[in-house]
């Protein structure tokens, strides 16, 4: 497996995007599926699930340990998609990318072993209103360990998180500041890349959570200037069970293991164990090896239609969905920053959202209602959950139309 390319190497036709992706074929209650659903997870292509099947079916192996041909294979089908990975968010040096279940892992990872080994009784960490709950509270545990303080820089009514209100927040007390680079609820693209700026500038660790910015954005760790960023492979038509985390390489060398077990080691015995190089000092027993090697598909796929132009389709769909629904006098947006991806989260005057989601499903559209991992975020806007439609680089306006006019449908029928 090669690394991914840099520049785009098939043209965007988005009916030959679709054709790649099984489920989209399949029908829901006898009408062709809607999917809307790709904040929480995205369908797979051809191409991610012949590379797991490919490992499944022709070099099924145990990585690192054998001498014999099909362990051989099965490591450098995995290492090369750790390549890849690696190549995909432009990080300096491959060995800089843990592998881990995903960014809620990743995230517990960073903070179970750089917080307890840099934070102390007093330091203070900084978050915003939009986090999702895995960038919540892994801190809170740390919280209750080490005794760290918890700040939240606030957002406007819009969903925007200025640069200002977060360095309002910044003390001298403040060590790291750990943000969403894309909300999963409101879709606002925050300004990370100044944000980290001037945190690196004041000596602050930062920490990104790219789960919704790998399939939206063009992810490039040495552009953005953080130090630590965590993401999920099934949020970037990949596997499920399969992220990363990413992280300077200094700071992996000074990070202390989190788990113990085969592969993060070097010697063992009863006295004494040393530990393995980074990242295998991260990835203690037989890993996801499949996964990794559909997620190095997956990032392979994207970086050949190029993350800019899956980012601009996506937005014609943004637009299309935001001036459909503002149509609908009853809909009320929730989060309506000028910097959106294509991400909509909205609440109908005098119907639950469950209600809704489960209307919109008999038409066969699947939205995702609740509250999105994001109760702080729900109490910032006083609602207890809200609908939310989510759009990929193989969702159509004619699709985003057939949403539209089902939920004109439910609310003249069911409102
Ligand atoms: N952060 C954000 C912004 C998310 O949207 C999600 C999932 O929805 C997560 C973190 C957690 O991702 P995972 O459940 O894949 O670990």
């Amino acid at each position: 497996m090669g690394t991914t390319p840099t520049t785009p190497t098939r043209a965007f036709n988005v009916d030959s995007v679709r054709s790649e992706f099984p489920l989209l074929q399949r029908e829901v209650h006898g009408k062709p599926l809607v999917y809307l659903d790709s904040a929480a997870t995205t369908p797979k292509p051809q191409a991610v699930l012949d590379a797991v099947a490919g490992y499944d079916m022709h070099c099924t192996a145990n990585v690192h340990r054998a001498v014999h041909e099909l362990s051989t294979e099965a490591t450098e089908a995995y290492e090369g998609a750790r390549t890849a990975l690696a190549s995909f968010i432009n990080a300096p040096r491959r060995e800089e990318l843990v592998w881990t279940r995903g960014t809620t892992e990743a995230i517990n990872l960073f903070a179970w072993s750089w917080g307890r080994t840099n934070l102390q009784d007093g330091d203070h960490v900084l978050l915003s209103e939009m986090e999702h709950h895995a960038n919540i509270v892994p801190w809170q545990l740390l919280r209750e360990q080490v005794g760290i303080e918890i700040d939240v820089a606030p957002i406007t009514d819009e969903g925007v998180l200025s640069v200002d209100a977060v360095l309002e927040f910044i003390t001298d007390r403040t060590k790291l500041v750990s943000l969403a680079w894309i909300s999963n609820v409101l879709g606002t693209i925050n300004p990370v890349r100044e944000i980290c700026e001037a945190a690196r500038e004041r000596g602050i660790t930062t920490l990104v959570d790219a789960a919704q910015a790998m399939p939206h954005a063009n992810v490039d760790v040495q552009a953005v200037g953080c130090d630590a960023l965590a993401f999920s492979g099934h949020k970037m038509y990949g596997p499920t069970g399969i992220g990363g985390l990413w992280a300077r390489h200094d700071l992996l060398e000074a990070m202390p293991p989190w788990q113990g077990g085969g592969d993060m080691i070097k010697t063992v015995s009863f006295e004494e164990s040393t530990w393995n190089d980074v990242p295998m000092k991260f990835e203690a027993g037989t890993p996801n090896i499949a996964g990794a090697i559909g997620l190095g598909a997956a990032a392979g796929w994207i970086a050949e239609l190029g993350p800019d132009v899956i980012a601009s389709h996506e937005h014609e769909l943004l637009e299309q969905c935001v001036k459909r629904l503002d149509a609908i006098e009853r809909v009320q947006l929730i989060g309506t920053a000028p910097r959106k991806a294509a991400v909509v989260s909205f609440v109908i005057d005098g119907m639950h959202p469950h209600d809704v989601g489960t209307f919109l499903d008999q038409h066969a559209v699947a939205v995702r209602t609740g509250h999105h991992c994001a109760w702080p975020l729900m109490a910032r806007y006083d609602v207890n959950s809200t609908v939310r439609a989510s759009m990929g680089a193989y969702n159509t306006v004619e699709e985003i139309d057939a949403f539209a006019d089902a939920l004109e449908r439910i609310i003249e029928v069911f409102g």
